[in-house]
């Protein structure tokens, strides 16, 4: 049987450690503050800010969502972006994608200050991430990890095969993995073959967005697979890049969509928001 990774119980309890330390924060005069640039009209991106927006509300941490509309240059998405850097009561930054044409995050987040960088985004901080130096990880790539360690899956030496080399996700996800002593292969775009590649996983992350990407043949019996990919349905619900049916019976556990991976990225990017707070007020 495949188990049912649920991130629900772990984002609870990461949103309660965040509700404990921003209450603490606060009273100190510290009260946590995130803010969200986005720069475009799509709906998704909206959505998922909401959600963002809802859940710091829940755990008592002001959150500014800074709408530039889709029709901002990059120099005022930078500027903006230096302004929340250097307003002392900002201690989390966040700039959504998708970005207008012309604009890219790698680019626009170089000017998010790496201390309140709280969703990785910054050279400067995913450069930390491969020299193994601390740093804020893209809350993506650390929902995976955390959602690995919190269901007891062991990863030293086993095989991990990632599909997807984003720098939000699949590249920082691969950093992570060889953190922990993995062995990690990396596929993408122009992987030929993906099945022969993904079979052997041990672990095995995917992060596309593709839908039914993945399918009986790309996975090996008893492997554990992290359904990392969103994909939009027509009835307005959310499905991954991982077929569900054709992989149960044969993975040991997957992580459902929606209710995996989303979770615990939104509750990461909370406690790095009051993990800068309080730093910022040490
Ligand atoms: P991206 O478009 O930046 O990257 C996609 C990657 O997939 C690329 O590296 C590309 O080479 C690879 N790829 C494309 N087609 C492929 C194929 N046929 N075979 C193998 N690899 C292929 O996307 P992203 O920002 O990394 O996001 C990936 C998915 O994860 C999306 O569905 C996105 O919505 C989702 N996502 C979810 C969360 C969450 O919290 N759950 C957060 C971020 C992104």
């Amino acid at each position: 049987t495949t188990a049912a990774l649920s991130g629900a119980g772990l984002a609870r309890e990461i949103r309660a450690g965040v509700t404990r330390t921003a209450a603490e924060l606060t009273e100190a005069g510290t009260p946590p503050r995130l803010a969200v640039v986005v720069a475009t009209d799509d709906e998704s991106t909206a959505w998922y800010v909401r959600s963002i927006a809802n859940a710091a509300a829940r755990t008592g941490i002001r959150c500014d969502v800074v709408d530039l509309g889709a029709e901002a240059t990059p120099e005022r998405i930078r500027g903006e972006l230096a302004e929340l850097s250097a307003d002392a009561s900002v201690h989390g930054i966040m700039l959504q994608t998708p970005l207008p044409s012309g604009a890219t995050v790698e680019d626009l987040a170089a000017s998010i200050a790496p201390e309140k960088d709280v969703d990785g985004a910054n050279p400067v901080s995913l450069g930390r991430l491969s020299a193994g130096l601390p740093a804020f990880v893209p809350a993506t790539a650390a929902a995976v990890l955390e959602l690995l360690d919190h269901h007891g899956i062991a990863l030293s030496g086993r095989r991990a095969v990632v599909v997807g080399r984003s720098n939000v996700v699949g590249k920082p996800v691969a950093q992570l993995l060889l953190r922990r002593d993995a062995t990690v292969t990396v596929c993408h775009r122009y992987t030929q073959d993906l099945a022969a590649h993904t079979h052997p996983a041990d672990v095995l992350v995917v992060a596309v967005g593709r839908i039914g990407l993945i399918g009986a043949e790309h996975v090996g019996p008893g492997a554990v697979v992290i359904d990392v990919g969103t994909n939009p349905t027509a009835d307005g619900g959310l499905v991954g890049d991982v077929d569900e049916i054709e992989v149960t019976g044969l993975a040991a556990g997957l992580t459902p969509v929606p209710g995996g991976v989303g979770p615990v990225t939104t509750a990461l990017l909370l406690r790095h928001t009051v993990e800068s707070a309080w730093r910022s007020s040490a």
